[in-house]
């Protein structure tokens, strides 16, 4: 897991990345860092970290990870706030899969809050993948 790329896609070691993140060891320091930490855990199958950085009022009872979704890219279109000095932030992404072979594209505006001084993620707003 420490010689793996990030999926997130800042090109930067997983361990240097989003896995310190995932583990507990920090804490994302922005919506957008929070937002690629999901995307990762995603990616690598943490269903635990998703419950974990999902705001308490729109948290699942479980997460179920699709093996069949081979998380394949993440794009971060736009950021609003989530900044270290705010308490909400918006980021809208594509996120592009293959599953069983076939493309799958998610586009979504999320939104996130910070509560007791963390980053979590509260919910989005599906997108037209082709907009
Ligand atoms: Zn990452």
């Amino acid at each position: 897991m420490t010689e793996m790329q990030c999926p997130c896609g800042r090109g930067v070691w997983l361990a240097a990345c989003c896995g310190p993140i995932l583990s507990g060891e920090t804490a994302a320091s922005t919506a957008e860092r929070l937002m690629r930490s999901r995307y990762t855990a995603f990616a690598i199958g943490d269903s635990e970290y998703l419950l974990r950085s999902w705001h308490p009022s729109t948290r699942p009872e479980s997460v179920e990870i699709d093996a069949r979704t081979a998380w394949q890219r993440l794009l971060i279109e736009s950021t609003a706030a989530g900044g270290p000095f705010d308490d909400q932030g918006l980021v809208t992404f594509t996120a592009i899969a293959r599953v069983d072979g076939a493309r799958f594209v998610q586009r979504e505006r999320s939104r996130f809050a910070r509560v007791d001084r963390r980053w979590v993620y509260v919910d989005g707003d599906p997108l037209d993948p082709e907009a």
